[in-house]
């Protein structure tokens, strides 16, 4: 259930910038007409055109300044893309440039989405700026104007090697037939091995997102649907320029995101952390109740089971964290200890809530595999897989305080919080205490 929400919140920013730019080139008429009528509107008409390489430039300048090579690549590559699509627009002549770039397209999204959150400045760096530029070359080389055969190093060597020229020829029919073939009546503008490619990289990436529930993929996946439409309307004005303006955007905008979430989220449990928890202090209100949640003899755990294990546990008990009652706020506050906060709650309404949870927890089983340090006891060494894997229990002490006169501020109550911590652990640990 929770991941369904998140795998929908991730995709929120893709999917309204592209509805948004289909409400735009669907309505592009009326709102050219109400541009046209004004002065300064119609000036922005003009500089339309400009704004997808703005938006590139910005994109891969943050790339650079934030060394990720896939966010600089993206743009790069996105950049190339809205390049072939005006120079080479099909409508304006009948070409192989863009169709050969359609088919590439995908596969260069799907190399960027490989290489993210990677150091721009290393040798896979370098090595993504020279297949761009092999791609360019190649197609500079291979595709003419109006077909494959018309192409400069074709024409080239005809005359300076004949049998060379014929063979490159067959090769470049073969390609030909690759690249401009239409078959799908749906998308008559889209040559059949451009939909197949576009379908290939969209798979991968969707199952990837699927797996990782990580936005920066759901923003290649909405580049690449802004791209596929911009394709699909024939890359005609404005389509071709507000499809690569939101492609470029949602890059963007998901890179943004991303660092957001970085810089006030766990990594591990995914729960919001200290950052979150100062600011959240900030905006209380005067009544709150703040809990200190410690897990219980942690430490011995992870030397029985390993920090990997350890670290599976943590990531278990801050998922039913997120489920508990109260309308409590969660956050991770360092190591095994969290912090729930309870806004607009005193800590006899909030005393109940806890309890339910330490008890749900204390009756929880969580199931934890026996790595190899464990394996090779003699008890279990030769015996199956599900012989690697124990039931264990988990408890936690929680002190809970309110603010009064002795502890007013949100820090004091939750230093007052921690000393009731104390004195749980103090008393025999699995439960909850008051200030
Ligand atoms: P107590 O019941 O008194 O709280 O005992 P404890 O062992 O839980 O307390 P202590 O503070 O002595 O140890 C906390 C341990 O939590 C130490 C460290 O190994 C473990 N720990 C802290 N952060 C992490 C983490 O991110 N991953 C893992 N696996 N272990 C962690
Ligand atoms: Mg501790
Ligand atoms: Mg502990």
């Amino acid at each position: 259930m929770y991941s369904v929400k998140r795998i929908c919140c991730q995709l929120i920013v893709p999917v309204v910038l592209i509805l948004v730019s289909l409400m735009i080139v669907w309505k592009w008429p009326a709102i050219q007409a109400q541009f046209k009528s004004s002065r300064e509107l119609s000036a922005f008409l003009v500089l339309l055109p400009a704004l997808p390489w703005a938006i590139f430039t910005l994109g891969f300048l943050m790339g650079w300044r934030y060394n990720n090579l896939g966010l600089a690549a993206g743009a790069g590559v996105l950049a190339l893309s809205y390049f072939i699509t005006l120079r080479f627009r099909p409508g304006l002549w009948a070409n192989t440039y863009s169709e050969a770039y359609l088919f590439l397209f995908p596969l260069n999204m799907m190399l960027c989405a490989a290489l993210i959150r990677r150091h721009a400045f290393s040798f896979k760096g370098f090595s993504i700026a020279l297949t761009l530029a092999l791609q360019v070359s190649a197609i500079a080389l291979f595709c003419g104007r109006t077909d494959f055969s018309s192409a400069p190093l074709v024409s080239a060597l005809d005359r300076l090697v004949p049998f060379a020229s014929i063979r490159l020829n067959d090769v470049s029919h073969s390609l030909q037939w690759l690249f401009t073939l239409k078959q799908w009546v749906l998308f008559e503008q889209i040559p059949t091995a451009a939909i197949f490619s576009f379908l290939f990289a969209l798979t991968c990436l969707s199952a990837r997102f699927l797996k990782n529930r990580d936005i920066l993929l759901a923003g290649y996946i909405g580049s690449l649907t802004a791209v596929f439409l911009s394709a699909a309307a024939n890359q005609a004005q404005p389509a071709a320029v507000v499809f690569h303006l939101t492609a470029g955007l949602i890059l963007i905008i998901t890179n943004i995101e991303a660092s957001f979430f970085m810089a006030y989220n766990d990594e591990l449990t995914g729960l919001p952390g200290r950052r979150r928890l100062n600011e959240s202090l900030m905006n209380l209100g005067k009544h709150y109740t703040i809990a200190m949640m410690d897990i219980d003899h942690f430490k011995k755990f992870n030397d029985t089971f390993g920090h990997k294990t350890g670290d599976d546990v943590l990531k278990a008990v801050a998922a039913r964290l997120k489920e508990l009652s109260g309308r409590a706020k969660v956050f991770r506050y360092g190591g095994e200890e969290f912090t729930a906060v309870f806004p607009g709650k005193s800590v006899e309404e909030s005393f109940l809530h806890l309890e339910n949870f330490r008890k749900f927890l204390e009756n929880s089983r969580f199931v934890v595999r026996l790595r190899s340090r464990k394996k090779t006891t003699p008890v279990l060494r030769g015996r199956g897989p599900e012989a690697a894997q124990k039931q264990v229990r988990i408890t936690m002490s929680i002190g809970v305080a309110e603010p009064e006169k002795r502890h007013p501020t949100p820090e004091k109550v939750i230093r007052a919080a921690d000393k009731a911590l104390y004195k749980a652990k103090k008393t025999g640990r699995n439960r909850v205490c008051s200030a």
